[in-house]
């Protein structure tokens, strides 16, 4: 059985201070917990004390992004060896802002998947298509296409994690429907059946991403294929990240 996950991608907001605080409020009411794997993927300059403030949970930090080199002559970027470093145990790696804000590839995103491996870092591999490309009748091709950008034989699903977030969905409110979500889960537990088998497939948690809130968080977590959600702007605030992480718990 898949455990769920609720990761809460802080994007560009809160400071240490703030970050604190946040944290040690999902802490404190986290009454879920262990039924739920619960991470949060705070800015950079968080992650040091959010680290130090859930040393002693299950509570697992991730960075948003992460760079495909160890060291260098690469101003403004973060390693996957440094996440490691900093207590990081995940890394998000094609978030739709990465893809389309910074123009980030398929290449690119392959090597980043491959460096984040290497040092010991889970990945959050994040999919997703544009209205259009749905609108379109694309979406699977799309999202077919970007899982096929970062798998390669070396890639071990134990440490990959997927997220289906529509592009469509992400901070504007409109989620997917759970029927939405749940035709692209399955297509994509298909696909990673036919290149890992059955088990390990049967084994990857595929979460959805994209407005989920904690009044459509249950309706979504039901579907039989969603494992779990990657929430932006509902996990900036501990009751509305705790009542998504409620309603993974209640899923199970
Ligand atoms: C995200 O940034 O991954 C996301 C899903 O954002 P939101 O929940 O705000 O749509």
């Amino acid at each position: 059985m898949r455990k769920p996950m609720v990761a809460g991608n802080w994007k560009m907001h809160k400071t240490q201070e703030e970050g604190l605080a946040l944290v040690r409020a999902i802490r404190a009411g986290l009454s879920s917990h262990g039924k739920v794997e619960v991470l949060v993927a705070p800015p950079f300059t968080a992650i040091q004390v959010v680290v130090g403030e859930v040393a002693d949970t299950e509570i697992k930090v991730g960075g948003q992004n992460v760079y495909c080199e160890n060291q260098g002559a690469f101003t403004g970027e973060i390693s996957p060896v440094m996440l490691k470093a900093a207590g990081c145990s995940h890394a998000i790696i094609g978030h739709s802002e990465r893809r389309h804000v910074f123009g980030e590839t398929g290449d690119l995103l392959h090597r980043k998947v491959h460096a984040a491996l290497n040092a010991g870092l889970d990945v959050i591999y994040c999919l997703g298509e544009t209205l259009e490309e749905r609108e379109g009748g694309q979406t699977e091709a799309v999202v077919e296409r970007q899982l096929n950008e970062v798998l390669d034989g070396d890639v071990k699903p134990a440490r990959m994690i997927l997220a289906y977030e529509p592009v469509w969905a992400i901070g504007t409110g409109r989620n997917a429907t759970p029927e939405q979500a749940q035709a692209v889960h399955a297509f994509l537990r298909a696909k990673t059946t036919g290149i890992w088998g059955p088990n390990a497939a049967g084994n990857l948690r595929i979460l959805y991403g994209g407005s989920v809130k904690p009044d459509n968080a249950a309706s979504l977590m039901i579907c039989p294929d969603v494992d779990g959600a990657l929430v932006g702007g509902a996990c900036l605030k501990a009751e509305s990240f705790l009542a998504i992480v409620g309603a993974a718990a209640d899923s199970v």
